[in-house]
C-alpha cells in the first residue's frame, strides 16, 4: 500500500509540468480541466481516496495515508489550484460517504468512483431558495438550488446538503453533464477552471437509500472543521508554485544579487516553509483524530490561517519583487495570485481565529501530533 501511494505521488509529481501548461489554457478559456482530469483518472487518482477493500489506496488513512494525501493535494495545487480544489471536494465527498454511509450506498459510490466518476460537494446555499427536501413516494424530492458549486455541469455525482425541519441532511445525487447549471452573472475572477456556478436541483427525486447519515452529521466535529486542512494543503501547493516562479524569474532578470530582492526572497521562503511545517502537523491531526474534537479543530483552524497568512504575505512580496510583469494577463504569476487570492476566501476566517484562540487559553499550547511527538 505504502509503495502504491508513493508511486501515485511520484506519477502525479512527474505530471506537474504538463498540468501547469494545461492550467494556463483552462484559465484563459474558463473551461473545466477535462484534459487534466482525464490524465489523473488514468493514474487512478479518482479511486485512490477509497479504502483498499473498495479498490482505493486509503488516502488519509493513518499517518502514512495522511502524508500521501497531503503530498498529492499540494502537488495538484502546485500544478493547478482549480484542479486541486475539484479533487479536494471529490476526496471530501468520498470520505464522508465512507464515514456516514450505509453499506449499499458506500458500495455504489465506490463503484462509481472506480469507474471514474468525479464527485462534487455542494453545500453552500444561495441567499434565497436554499435547498430543501420533502417526502415524495418511496424517497424524497428536492426543491431549491446550491451556490458556488465547483464542477457545475461536469461533476456527475454530488454530495449535497438539504434543510429539513430536523436539521441539515446529506444526500448523494446524480446529475447529467451539462444540465441544471443556472445562468449566472456572477463570475469569480480567479479559479475560473473550477467552473464554480449555481445548480438548480428542483425536481430531483432521491431514493431513500441515497440519504447519507443522520441529520446533523454534516456539521459534526471534528470532521466538519478539521477537513479545512485539505484546502490549505492545496493552497500550500499554489504557494510553492509562486515561490519557484519568483526565484526563477528574479534569477533570469539577473537580480538575484540585489539585497532587497534577497531580503524579500528570504521572507518568501520563511512564509512557505512555515506553511509547510504547519501542514505536516495539521494533516496528521485531521486524519488521525487521536485527540479531542476541540483540540483537533483548534489546531487545524490555526494551521489554515497560518497558510492563508503565508500566501497573502507571499503574494505581496512577489508582486513587489516582480513588479508590473506579475500583473500581465498570461503571466503565470498573475494567474496563480488570482487563483490563490480567490481560493483563500474560505468560510468564517474571523470566527476560526477567535475560536482557536479561546481553546488555547484553557488548553496546552499547540505541539506535535502524537504520531510525531516521540
Ligand atoms: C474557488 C472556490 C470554489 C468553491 N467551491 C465550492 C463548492 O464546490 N461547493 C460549495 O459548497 N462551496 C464552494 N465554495 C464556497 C465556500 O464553501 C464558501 O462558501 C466560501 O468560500 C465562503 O467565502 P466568504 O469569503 O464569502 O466567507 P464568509 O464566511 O462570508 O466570510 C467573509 C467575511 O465575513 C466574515 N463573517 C462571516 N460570518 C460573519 C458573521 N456572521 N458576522 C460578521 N462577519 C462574518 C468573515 O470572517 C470574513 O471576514 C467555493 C469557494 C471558492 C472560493
Amino acid at each position: 500500500m505504502l509503495c502504491e501511494r508513493t508511486a501515485l505521488c511520484e506519477a502525479v509529481g512527474a505530471m506537474v509540468p504538463v498540468l501547469q501548461q494545461q492550467a494556463a489554457a483552462d484559465d484563459a478559456a474558463g473551461d473545466f480541466p477535462g484534459d487534466s482530469f482525464h490524465r489523473l483518472r488514468q493514474l487512478g487518482l479518482l479511486r485512490a481516496p477509497l479504502p483498499e477493500t473498495l479498490g482505493g489506496l486509503g488516502l488519509g488513512d493513518g499517518a502514512t495515508g495522511a502524508a500521501a494525501l497531503l503530498r498529492l493535494l499540494a502537488l495538484l495545487g502546485e500544478a493547478s489550484l482549480p484542479v486541486a480544489r475539484l479533487y479536494e471536494a471529490h476526496v471530501n465527498a468520498l470520505q464522508l460517504i465512507c464515514r456516514y454511509g450505509n453499506e449499499s450506498l458506500i458500495r455504489r459510490c465506490a463503484a462509481d468512483a472506480v469507474a471514474g466518476a468525479l464527485f462534487a460537494l455542494w453545500v453552500t446555499d444561495p441567499p434565497e431558495g436554499a435547498l430543501t427536501m420533502h417526502s415524495e413516494g418511496d424517497g424524497y424530492g428536492l426543491v431549491g438550488a446550491k451556490a458556488f458549486c465547483s464542477g457545475a455541469g461536469t461533476a456527475t455525482r454530488a454530495l449535497v446538503t438539504a434543510a429539513t425541519p430536523g436539521g441539515t441532511q446529506m444526500l448523494i445525487i446524480s446529475v447529467d453533464p451539462g444540465t441544471r447549471v443556472l445562468p449566472s452573472p456572477i463570475k469569480l475572477s480567479g479559479m475560473r477552471a473550477a467552473t464554480t456556478g449555481s445548480m438548480d436541483l428542483t425536481g430531483i427525486h432521491v431514493p431513500a437509500d441515497a440519504l447519507l447519515g443522520e441529520t446533523g452529521d454534516y456539521l459534526r466535529e471534528p470532521v466538519f472543521s478539521a477537513g479545512a486542512w485539505r484546502s490549505a494543503a492545496a493552497a500550500l501547493g499554489g504557494l510553492k508554485a509562486l515561490v519557484a516562479l519568483h526565484r526563477d524569474e528574479i534569477r533570469r532578470r539577473g537580480r538575484a544579487q540585489d539585497p532587497h530582492q534577497q531580503a524579500r526572497f528570504g521572507a518568501l521562503l520563511i512564509a512557505y516553509e512555515t506553511a509547510r511545517l504547519w501542514m505536516d502537523q495539521a494533516a496528521l491531526r485531521g486524519c488521525l483524530e487521536d485527540d479531542s474534537a476541540a483540540a483537533i479543530v483548534a489546531y487545524v483552524n490555526l494551521a489554515r490561517l497560518a497558510v492563508e497568512s503565508a500566501c497573502l504575505d507571499a503574494m505581496r512580496l512577489s508582486q513587489r519583487s516582480l513588479g508590473l510583469g506579475a500583473f500581465i494577463a498570461g503571466h503565470p504569476a498573475e494567474r496563480i495570485c488570482r487563483d490563490l487570492a480567490t481560493y483563500l476566501r474560505q468560510p468564517a476566517p474571523d470566527e476560526t481565529l477567535v475560536k482557536a484562540a479561546s481553546h488555547y487559553f484553557h488548553a496546552p499550547l499547540p505541539g506535535p501530533a502524537s504520531a510525531t511527538a516521540a
